[in-house]
């Protein structure tokens, strides 16, 4: 079987879809925390484990000898992500999976953020089951996904100086995926993914100045004022402090990728900025 964890997430569901136009439903099995959120893909034939990075013992037996695994790395920042991880790398290796494969980060990425993308890579290339790491760039959808500010205030507000970033979609991060998971030589690889074309966030507020016909300006601001402006839209201290260190490392250039895996895998160019806008702002 080819297995996904975070298979109800937002990449995760992109991954699911993309996968039931390759292979036969029968042949995937989504991995659930809550089966309730799940029952379309049930009523498609994909098949549904429930487990949860939490609880090791939710992992036994979930995995058969020559499974293919994507390993979608979790969000709960506090929880220890590296253990939680290590759970799954720990389940592969007793089953015998032909291939693990994990959503990681940019191997230039420097912020904290990376910490724990960093640490769940070692545990898995240590542990002696085929990978690849799929280090994901970051995604358009951060940036097209909250527009109301954007669009009330007409400032895209930022820490990332000049600096430019390699976005893509969740869908084309989705396809590489799928590409490794029903291609063939993958096998401890290690890809460095990112959209075509990077772009600034004064780019960005062109584009939706373009787009909407209203003056939209970027608005640089120090790491410290753009972390509270996130604490106070709501986001949790320390969470928006490791956002804004994100944006640091943008302007730094660390979230630029150039490696062109991201298309070569997709077989396709990767899906342009400007589309993302439009389609966030068709609702
Ligand atoms: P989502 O938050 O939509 O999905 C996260 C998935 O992880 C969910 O399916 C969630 O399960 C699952 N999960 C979390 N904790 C556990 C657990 N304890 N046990 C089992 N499953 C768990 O994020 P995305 O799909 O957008 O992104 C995937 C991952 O990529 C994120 O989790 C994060 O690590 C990383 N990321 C990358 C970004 C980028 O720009 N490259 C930006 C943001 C995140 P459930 O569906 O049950 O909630």
């Amino acid at each position: 079987s080819i297995v996904i964890t975070g298979a109800t997430g937002k990449l995760g569901r992109h991954v699911v879809e993309q996968l039931l136009e390759k292979v036969p439903a029968d042949r995937i099995t989504a991995v659930v925390r809550d089966r309730a959120r799940a029952t379309d893909l049930a009523e498609r034939g994909v098949r549904l484990a429930v487990a949860d990075y939490n609880a090791p013992e939710t992992f036994d037996g979930l995995f058969a000898p020559g499974d293919k695994v994507l390993l979608i790395s979790g969000n709960e920042f506090d929880k220890g992500r590296p253990q939680q991880h290590k759970v799954v790398v720990d389940a592969a290796r007793a089953a015998g999976v032909a291939l693990l494969a994990y959503t990681s980060a940019p191997g230039t990425l420097t912020a904290a953020l990376a910490d724990d993308h960093r640490a769940t890579e070692e545990i898995l290339v240590g542990s002696g089951v085929p990978y690849t790491l799929l280090r994901n760039g970051w995604y358009h959808e951060n940036y097209t996904e909250n527009l109301t500010p954007v669009l009330e205030h007409h400032a895209v507000v930022g820490a990332a100086g000049e600096g430019r970033v390699s976005s893509a979609s969740r869908a084309d991060y989705a396809a590489a995926a799928v590409a490794v998971l029903t291609g063939e030589g993958h096998e401890n690889r290690t890809y460095e993914l990112g959209g075509d074309t990077a772009w600034g966030l004064a780019e960005f507020a062109a584009e939706l100045s373009r787009q909407t016909g209203e003056e939209i300006a970027y608005t640089p601001v120090s790491v410290d004022t753009f972390a509270d402006i996130l604490a106070g839209a709501g986001l949790p201290a320390p969470l928006a402090a490791m956002l804004a260190a994100v944006d640091a490392s943008i302007e730094k250039g660390e979230l630029v990728v150039s490696t062109g895996d991201l298309s070569r895998l997709a077989g396709r160019p990767t899906t342009p900025l400007g589309e993302a806008v439009a389609a966030a702002l068709k609702g």
